[in-house]
């Protein structure tokens, strides 16, 4: 899974940082060390028109330096649109932190990561990601206020994650109305790839509404544990790919629409939490679209797990924040048609509305 943070591409540019070709103007990058701990960490800030950097942090056991540095660039660039799209007043950021979640991680480790944090004196505010628990950002907590996600004992909002499957779920309604003329999943084969904190709660969401619903995991535990609690049948076959599915939700890594993998997707629709999904944005939407596939941005749709940190920053009220994911839907329909009307790929939709939100903050902001 590692070869799916990068297209490759992105490894043959060779100047160190702005060189990258997943870099995008960011505005700053930086780079953790502390050895006593053991911690080598890498927070991007993308852009903070809109407001401080907001977007968590992931632990992965990156096979290179370059491998963690593309996904923090890729990743804190599509946590800039993911806030815009959503219409919040933050800025993207994300942090990466490189290592074995579960051997590597220690609480010294994440309390050093934190002191990193707060010397960026809340440019970037930090929460839950892969790799990541509540109880972390607790730790992260006792030397920052720049954290969110932490838990209810603490003053927070804990895990942000059902939040975030309910928009996936909700988005990928729409993308069904979209692409088959109904929202109803109801006997609608899905295969959920990745049946973590957000894939298993989508799946409790899916088995209740009547799909039929196929899981996917590395965690063969994990799997039989969640096979058997919600009836879901386990994928066993060699090529998840060209599974015979309706409906493809990818939960688990970034960069599942590849070269590779593009051809082979039988599903009519894409629609899933895991980040940055299409390798390339700019070449995997389009063949997407050309084979008639209906791919809901994900950005767009697994904004539930930011609106709920975010709304933990000022004022938390449980059923603002699930009236605010509802949005989703509707939105998600907006962009389909927008997408129709300009002959663009929905993800382009996505990104030209949420840029164009940008721009007009950022000359607003000018003439303050
Ligand atoms: P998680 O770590 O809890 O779950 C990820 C799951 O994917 C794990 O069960 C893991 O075993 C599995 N997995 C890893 N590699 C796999 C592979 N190659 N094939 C199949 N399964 C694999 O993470 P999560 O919090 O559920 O997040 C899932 C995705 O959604 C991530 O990409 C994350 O960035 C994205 N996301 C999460 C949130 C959130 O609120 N948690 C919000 C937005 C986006």
């Amino acid at each position: 899974m590692n070869a799916a943070f990068t297209t490759g591409k992105e490894l043959q540019k060779m100047d160190p940082v702005f060189g990258q070709l997943s870099f995008d103007d960011h505005e700053q990058i930086v780079f953790c060390n502390d050895k006593d701990t053991g911690l080598k960490a890498i927070i991007g800030i993308h852009n903070s028109v809109m407001g401080p950097a907001l977007g968590g942090t992931r632990m992965y056991n990156y096979a290179n330096e370059w491998e963690a540095l593309n996904d923090v660039l890729r990743l804190s660039r599509g946590m800039t649109f993911k806030a815009a799209i959503t219409g919040l007043n933050i800025g993207g950021g994300k942090a990466v932190i490189i290592g074995d979640a579960k051997t590597q991680k220690t609480p010294e480790l994440m309390r050093k990561f934190g002191e990193f944090v707060h010397s960026l004196s809340g440019r970037y505010i930090t929460a839950e990601d892969v790799g990541m628990e509540t109880k972390d950002m607790d730790i992260v907590r006792d030397v920052t206020p720049y954290v969110t996600g932490i838990s209810e004992e603490r003053g927070g909002s804990g895990n942000p994650s059902p939040v975030t499957a309910y928009g996936v779920y909700l988005g990928m309604k729409a993308a069904a109305k979209q692409q088959f003329g109904s929202d109803v999943l109801s006997g609608k084969k899905i295969l959920v790839q990745g049946i973590g904190h957000v894939g298993e709660t989508l799946v409790d969401y899916l088995t209740k509404e009547g799909a039929l619903v196929t899981i996917a995991d590395i965690n063969e535990e994990k799997l039989n544990e969640v096979g058997a609690k919600y009836q879901a049948q386990i994928f066993r076959g060699d090529d998840l790919y060209s599974a015979d599915v309706d409906i493809y939700a990818p939960c688990a890594m970034g960069a599942t629409l590849n070269d590779t993998t593009v051809y082979k997707i039988k599903a009519k629709v894409i629609a899933g939490a895991a980040n940055n999904q299409l390798a390339d944005e700019n070449v995997h939407g389009a063949i997407l679209q050309e084979r008639g596939i209906l791919y809901a941005p994900d950005f767009l749709i697994n904004a539930g797990g930011i609106i709920n940190v975010y709304a933990e920053l000022a004022h938390y009220d449980k059923a603002e924040i699930m009236r605010k994911t509802e949005n989703i839907y509707n939105t998600t329909l907006e962009i389909f048609d927008f997408a129709l009307a300009n002959k663009i790929t929905p993800h382009h939709a996505a990104l030209t509305i949420a840029q164009n939100r940008i721009n007009q903050r950022k000359l607003e902001n000018s003439k303050k």
